[in-house]
Parts: C-alpha cells; structure tokens; sequence
C-alpha cells in the first residue's frame, strides 16, 4: 500500500480529518441511493459520480471496500415523511402495473445512466422492499430501549426523549426548540405524541398498495430505517463512511444517527460525506420549474434548455471539475467549455500515444504524480487534480513541438500517471476521442458534408441547412470557414 495522508471532510465534526478504517480488512461505505424516481435525471449524476471517486481511490490505496447503495423503493413520500401516497405506489395505481415493476423500470434507467457514466457499480445494492423483516426487528429493538412508541397502529420516534438523552441535530446544526416551533401540525399527525417524531412504521390506508404485515398493523415502514438496517446488516454496527446529498443531511440522516443510536447506544457512523447539489441556469433543479432534465435527455440533447447533446463523459467531467463539496451550475456556456476542455485533455492523452522517445528525458513525472496525489489526499481535490492533468498535456505539447524530449521510461512513467490519474481514478475514459479519429466515422461525416456543398452549389437550401442541423443536434459543430467546411465533435 503507497504511504498516503487521505483526509476527508467529516460533515459531523466539520474539519477534515485523516482517513483512518475502523478495520483495515474491510472499508464499509454506504451511500444513500436514488430516493426521487424520475427517470435517472442529474441529479443522480453527482452523489454517484462523487462516492465513486471515492471507491475508485480507497481501492486503489489498497483498501478492500465494500460499498453499499440502497434503492429506496418504499415508503419515501415526496412531500413529508409521514404524509401522503407513495411515489411508486401511486404511480403503479394510475397505470395499473404492478409496484415491483414501476420499480424496475426506473432502476434499469438508472444503471443505464451510471453505466453510460462510468459509475463503478457497488458492491451491493439492496432493495428496501426485500428488507422488511430486518426493519420490523429494528423497531422492536428501538422500542424496547424505549426511544419509540405505539400509536394507532403506527410506530413513531420520540424525539424529545431521544434529544435529552443523547442530543438530537448535531449533524444539521438544528435545535430541537427551533424544529418545535416552525414543525407544522399536519393533518393526521395528531397521533404522534410531538410534532418532530418520525415514523418508524406507518399503518396503511386502504388506498395504500404497498403494504406488509407487522405486530402493530398492515402498513409500511418509514423511509429513514431502511438505511439504518441496511447499513447495519451489511456493514456492521459501526462502518467507516456514509455519503449521500446535503439535501439528506435533514431530516433522513439525522433520523439515522437518531435510530442508530437509540438501537445501539453507540454512533453507527465514523465519516458523514455530502456532496453539494446542481442547479441548472443558478435555479434549484424541480418538476414545476420545468428545468427537470433526465440524464438521457442530457445525452440525446432533447430538452428545451438544451442547445446541443451532451456527452456522458462531459456531464463527468464537467461534474469533476468542482470540488464535490462546491455548488455545480449547469448552463449550456458552462458545458459547452467544458466539453472543449475534455477535448483537449484527450487530445493530449491521443497524442501522448504518439510520442517517439528522445536520446535524453528533461521531463519530471515524479512530481506531476506527487502533486496528484497530494490532490486526492486532500479531501479528493479533483478541481486539482484536473489542473495537473492538464500541465501534463502542456508538456506533451511541448515534447510534440520539440521544446522539451522525453525518453523512453519517462514516456513510459507518463503514460501510467494518465493512466491512473485520468482513466483509473477520475474514471474518463479517452474512447470519444478515438472515436471522433475513427476513419469511417471521420469519412461519413465529411460525405455528408460534401453533399451539402452540391446542395449549396445548387441553392437546394433545405438540403443543406436540414445536414447541418441534423448534424447539430447530435453533437457536431459544423463552420463555414472561407477555405471550406470544419467540424468538430
Ligand atoms: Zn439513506
């Protein structure tokens, strides 16, 4: 294993702190999952590309990891926790499917986006829907220690008597008298004993599909035990990291560390992870502001803030070139460069390949590798990391253009740096580039053009102007230049 000073940024403490395993055998990672069903939209893209550079590096220092990301397919509601029909159960109801089947839909669309992502799968992906029983166990234990308790039905979390045994809110920074004062009393929630318990288990109402049965009713359980005997079942009662969004930090994970510790009187996590979110255009993303856009229609350019397709590995890229805990703003100006600049780094690494070795080396590979890793140990800087890939394309240029030479272990060494920097660890893959060098693909491209040249030539207007669109509108930027035709991809 290299020596190495990983620290990470513990949400929890709020420091960074130095990356130690509770058990140097297995490093034990659990990832919220996908919680909003919507057809794998980009907002999936960031907490999964974000815990998969940390996959990718605690492997790659020699770690064992075993990475758990959940499938939250019951029991989360879009508006409250405690209120309301069940996403997937609602949706099967309008369109007659079975629920199981609304759930698959969405996870194959899902694996489809990550896949096309180069997101690394995990090494389990539990379904909360095959997790009933351990979560019915759960309960008893919690209710036992006395940390909950039987209403009509329904289980709750007592919060007060939880806060003043163990303080409640730490992770979010929110005060139990504040909460109290801005929780609304909701219909239905006069079962509860205070306004800030949580469901445990919820009774189902007659409309509810998706329900099992239990020794307090015929119902479900609520959306935050599922993580909590999740994690627990596959990593233990304690394990080193748990990521998901800063939009998860309250109320699903403060609920978590609550049912933890009331089940094991001991902190379940060692590491709290969030990644920050995306906006698109500086808004918040959201259905009703008709800026909801589905990773596919990223990769097909067919949504109407769209001006162009989008690449999986420019939404990568673009995704990396912040730090993850900074705000990522999606606009077609910010995707647009940052495709140029992908572009450039393959360039780099295809020309890298055609490099002929000199009599004598001048170049410093070594210290390009240190200042990676010293990137990747600080909290997994990629913004940083990015920054040295590209002085390594300089120094690629300039060897091309006979300003500096290297020889052949240092071509060698140069060639491992992106290997392992690049495609290893940021997970960019150099295939686009290739492709876009493809003869046949070159050739048809530049076929199509020379038509459009005929149809120019014989004022055919809406032949020529219908090729370029076309080409347009997957990806290809065509200009008239006084010496002819250019494209790019
Ligand atoms: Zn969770």
């Amino acid at each position: 294993m290299r020596e190495h000073q990983l620290t990470i940024y513990n949400s929890l403490t709020r420091r960074k702190e130095l990356f130690k395993p509770i058990n140097d055998a297995m490093v034990g990672m659990y990832v919220c999952g996908p919680t909003v069903y919507g057809d794998g939209h980009l907002g999936h893209a960031r907490p999964a590309i974000t815990f998969d550079i940390v996959f990718r590096y605690l492997q790659h220092l020699g770690y064992k990891v075993r990475y758990v990301r959940n499938i939250t397919d019951v029991g989360h509601l879009e508006h409250d926790a405690d209120e309301g029909e069940d996403k997937i159960a609602k949706k099967a109801r309008l369109e007659q499917l079975e629920p199981m089947e609304v759930v698959q839909y969405y996870l194959n669309r899902y694996h489809h986006a990550m896949e096309a992502l180069n997101v690394l799968p995990p090494s389990i992906e539990p379904h909360a829907s095959g997790h009933i029983i351990e979560q019915i166990k759960y309960i008893e234990k919690i209710l036992e220690s006395g940390y909950a308790y039987v209403s009509e039905g329904s289980v709750y979390f007592d919060v007060p008597k939880f806060n003043a045994d163990f303080g409640y809110g730490k992770l979010s920074g929110r005060n139990i008298d504040e909460l109290l004062a801005t929780t609304r009393e909701l219909d239905g929630q006069t079962e509860k004993r205070n306004p800030t318990d949580f469901a445990l288990w919820k009774k189902a109402a007659p409309e509810h599909i998706m329900h099992w049965p239990s020794p307090w009713s015929e119902g479900f359980p609520g959306w935050h035990l599922e993580c909590s005997t999740m994690s627990e079942k596959y990593l233990g009662e304690q394990f080193d990291i748990h990521g998901g969004g800063m939009d998860l930090k309250f109320p699903h994970h403060e609920c978590e560390i609550a049912q933890s510790m009331a089940h094991n009187h001991a902190p379940a996590v060692k590491y709290w992870m969030h990644n920050n979110m995306i906006t698109i255009n500086g808004k918040k993303m959201g259905k009703s502001l008709g800026n909801f856009i589905t990773l596919d229609e990223f990769f097909t350019g067919n949504h109407p803030l769209l001006e162009q397709a989008y690449s999986p590995m420019t939404i990568r890229f673009f995704i990396l070139q912040a730090h993850y805990r900074g705000t990522v703003d999606f606009s077609n100006e910010a995707l647009k460069s940052a495709e140029t600049a992908l572009g450039r780094l393959l360039d780099g690494y295809r020309r890298l390949q055609e490099i002929k070795p000199g009599e004598k080396g001048t170049i410093n590979v070594d210290e390009l590798t240190a200042r990676a890793y010293e990137a990747m140990d600080d909290d997994l800087n990629t913004p940083i990391l990015i920054g040295v890939l590209f002085d390594a394309v300089r120094i690629i240029n300039q060897i091309k253009d006979g300003h500096a030479s290297a020889d052949a272990d240092e071509i060698e060494a140069l060639k491992k740096f992106f290997n392992t920097f690049m495609i290893e660890l940021l997970g960019i893959l150099p295939k686009e580039s290739a492709e876009t060098n493809d003869a046949p693909y070159k050739g048809a491209v530049d076929l199509l053009l020379q038509i459009r040249a005929e149809a120019k030539a014989n004022k055919d207007w809406a032949t020529s102007d219908l090729i370029r669109d076309r080409l347009a509108a997957l990806g290809f930027n065509v200009k008239d230049t006084k010496t002819g035709v250019e494209w790019s991809l």
